[in-house]
């Protein structure tokens, strides 16, 4: 059989349709990415307002307890929407080094820079 111009459109169609995969997929996982880059940063802030808040009370004897509960309570929320989102990111890598967990899409061991494989 021939090989004709409806082949060739069929073909580059498959082709570009595989292109538009990948790419969806590498968007969605730096997305995800980001969006772990994000909670760690706001989990960050919150125990720096945490600090802050503990610091005031002793320093100043003003009743902050409520405010630290407030904070208590987003922080655990943040840490479990973190944990479910780096659950979702894959199986962790274990370092061949160190023996520490890592996230799925970490190139280098976070505890001790070894190379993962
Ligand atoms: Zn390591």
């Amino acid at each position: 059989m021939k090989y004709g111009f409806d082949d060739f459109i069929g073909d580059s169609k498959e082709a570009i349709d595989k292109v538009a995969a990948k790419a969806n997929n590498a968007v969605s996982v730096s997305k995800a990415y980001a969006q772990r880059a994000q909670l760690r940063v706001k989990l960050k802030e919150k125990y720096y307002e945490l600090g802050r808040v503990c610091y005031n009370m002793h320093a100043t004897d003003a009743d902050e307890s409520g405010n630290m509960k407030k904070l208590i309570k987003e922080i655990k929320l943040l840490e479990a929407q973190l944990e479910y989102a780096e659950e979702a990111s894959g199986k962790p890598k274990v370092c061949a080094y160190c023996g520490a967990k890592n996230q799925a899409d970490n190139l280098y061991c976070s505890r001790c820079g070894e190379r993962l494989k």
